[in-house]
């Protein structure tokens, strides 16, 4: 992460999306807040002063403060980002905050990201497929290193949904698996423990709703606050759907 600049004597002006669907005398509109900047403020800290001492009834969603939680995703002046990571050092005066498109909206900044990731596991069936008995007793089987540094690297996604968010393709296709549900299924199908053939992941993956639906701008790439290797996910997705078309061919 760069070093912050140091950015106090500014007073900033927060533009925010408020909404509350729970509501049925609330519209959708844009509400503004001033703030004096502080060094090493982050849009964490910048909301909560907001809360505390200009508007209990705002609504956002924070929980661990350091980009493990994936909660607070939200567009900052038109881009994804976690709130917790964004200082606001590194935006200008004028601070624009909608909630992640895609998602269901709670309220204000607050989007039900949970359901959306929920429904991604249960269609690409994202947990391991195998017939073997679990035995305590075994003994641990070793893997690959290489490997099992690239399921972890997938292993790394926080379910932020920024990414998803970011993505044209998710943005108008709700069953299109989205950026984090192909890094999802990517994880799984480098598995040795997941005895699907190359046939069971051709139906998932080398679909419309699969990795031939990503129009390829990369958009999901420049916004993982995670830095995910996306692009060698596609990649390796194709890859084996190319592979998995030969055989069946
Ligand atoms: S590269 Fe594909 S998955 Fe990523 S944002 Fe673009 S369409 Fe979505
Ligand atoms: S792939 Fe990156 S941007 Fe997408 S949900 Fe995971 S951590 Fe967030």
């Amino acid at each position: 992460m760069k070093p912050a600049r140091v950015s106090g004597g500014r007073r900033l002006r927060f533009e925010i999306f408020r909404y509350n669907p729970e509501d049925p005398r609330s519209t959708p509109h844009m509400q503004d807040f001033e703030l004096d900047d502080a060094p090493y403020m982050s849009l964490f800290l910048a909301l909560n002063m907001i809360r505390e001492q200009q508007d209990p009834s705002l609504q956002f969603d924070f929980a661990c403060r350091s980009a493990i939680c994936g909660s607070c995703g939200m567009m900052v002046n038109g881009r994804p980002a976690l709130g917790c990571r964004t200082l606001t050092s590194d935006l200008p005066d004028v601070i624009r905050l909608h909630p992640l498109p895609v998602f269901k909206l709670i309220g204000d900044l607050s989007v039900d990201t949970g359901t959306w990731f929920r429904e991604m596991v249960e269609k690409s069936e994202a947990w391991i497929h195998t017939d073997k008995v679990f035995d305590p007793e075994a003994v641990e089987e070793r893997m690959d290193d290489d490997l099992a540094q690239a399921i972890y690297e997938g292993e790394r996604c926080i379910e932020c949904g920024c990414c998803v968010a970011s993505c044209g393709a998710a943005n108008v296709n709700e069953s299109f698996a989205g950026p984090a549900g192909l890094n999802r299924i990517a994880r799984f199908m480098m598995d040795p423990r997941d005895q699907r053939s190359d046939a069971d992941w051709f139906e998932v993956v080398a679909t419309a709703e699969g990795v031939f639906g990503c129009i390829g701008m990369m958009a999901c790439h420049d916004v993982c606050p995670k830095e995910l290797p996306l692009l060698e996910v596609y990649a390796y997705l194709r890859r084996k759907s190319l592979a998995a078309a030969f055989n069946r061919s």
